[in-house]
């Protein structure tokens, strides 16, 4: 055999180990801790970013999480999961813009995709990230072009605002309350490692929010995050009771839980049984390529289920943050190398 193939039959076996590892919940402190904290560093690097999208391997690792760079891709890709019975939403790749020019055109960007979606008359919404709108340059500048895409979109959908590192929790609530308010169209996501989400979470039920739940995915602090995937899976699970109370839901907020773990999901699904709530009350959201027979699962079972779909060429920081999320996905980019 050659050494090639060699080494892709142990990389693929050294995933399969890794993947038991980590689900076995034993090493998320130390070592899996540490192999998460150099990707997710990776992904800020800046010289990494501008040379790994050039090779060859990176590019095809990353077709397994993305369907290409282009809007038709990622319309095609939405088109295909309708065909399934699922949802979706697209989100165009990039953060930390740090020129107006920029943030227009991709303010601009998303308007003609809007508009694309209206014309295929397909189910899908958007997700934004505040700082590719602008957030870092002026919140008032980042708020006008949010606002811009809100009223373009359908107001029968939901324009999602993607969470980014915690240093940005207060002014992204900020600006969500504040286009809630005016917009009933208008969801955020919120990210059950933080300690201070149970807070937040309680103060927006109020409004009736669009809520998308996530376990979190960036580096942080101990002081800020929960370290234990047991923990983060905790608090998950409380505050989906949270966003499922009774009080929530005659609030009328909108409960999405965007997660790949089968184990939350089938307690959330008893949860909801158990308090007779309908199956239209909620909905899963997992990320494209990710568990898909779980995602075909929950639509032939009659769950609202969305797919969220990733498209662009700025495609690094958040293929290492994947990465992060299942270290083992590492040996299968280092498959492809050869
Ligand atoms: C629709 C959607 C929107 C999101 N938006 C945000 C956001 O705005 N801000 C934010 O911080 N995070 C966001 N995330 C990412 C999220 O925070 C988690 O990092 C990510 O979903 C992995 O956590 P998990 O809940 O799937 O559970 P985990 O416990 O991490 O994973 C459970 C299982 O899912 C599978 N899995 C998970 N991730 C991967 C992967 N990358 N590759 C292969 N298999 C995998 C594995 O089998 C794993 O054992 C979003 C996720 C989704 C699905």
């Amino acid at each position: 055999m050659a050494r090639p193939r060699v080494f892709a039959a142990r990389a693929s076996e050294a995933a399969k180990c890794l993947d038991k590892l980590f689900k076995s919940d034993a090493l998320m402190g130390d070592e899996m801790g540490i192999m998460r904290s150099v990707l997710l560093a990776c992904s800020q690097s800046r010289w990494l970013r501008e040379q790994a999208p050039r090779q060859v391997f990176m590019r095809r690792a990353v077709t397994r999480f993305m369907p290409g760079e282009s809007a038709e891709d990622a319309l095609a890709a939405a088109e295909e999961l309708r065909k399934k019975s699922i949802g979706s939403i697209l989100t165009h790749l990039g953060e930390n813009v740090s020129d107006p020019a920029e943030a227009e055109r991709v303010t601009r960007h998303y308007l003609e995709v809007l508009d694309r979606i209206g014309v295929m008359n397909l189910n899908t919404e958007l997700s934004v990230k505040l700082t590719q709108l602008g957030l870092d340059l002026d919140h008032e500048l980042c708020y006008s072009n949010l606002e811009r895409i809100i009223q373009h979109a359908d107001e029968k959908g939901v324009v999602w605002i993607d969470m980014e590192a915690s240093n940005y929790v207060d002014v992204t609530l900020e600006i969500y309350r504040r286009a809630r308010r005016s917009y009933p169209n208008v969801g955020v996501c919120l990210q059950a490692y933080l300690y201070r989400t149970a807070r937040d979470l309680e103060s927006l039920i109020s409004m009736g929010p669009a809520i998308r739940l996530v376990k979190g995915a960036y580096r942080e602090p101990p002081d800020r995050a929960f370290r234990r995937k047991r923990d983060v899976d905790e608090n998950y699970f409380s505050l989906c009771k949270t966003l499922l109370s009774p009080g929530a839901r005659a609030a009328g907020a909108r409960a999405a839980f965007a997660t790949h773990d089968r184990r939350l999901i089938r307690r959330i699904m008893e949860f909801v049984d158990s308090n007779h709530i309908g199956k239209n009350d909620l909905e899963f959201q997992m990320l494209y390529g990710i568990q898909r027979a779980e995602q075909a699962r929950l639509a032939r079972e009659g769950w609202r289920e969305r797919v969220l779909i990733s498209y662009g060429s700025y495609w690094f920081p958040w293929f290492m943050r994947r990465l992060a999320e299942r270290p083992a996905n590492v040996f299968f980019l280092l498959r492809n190398l050869f």
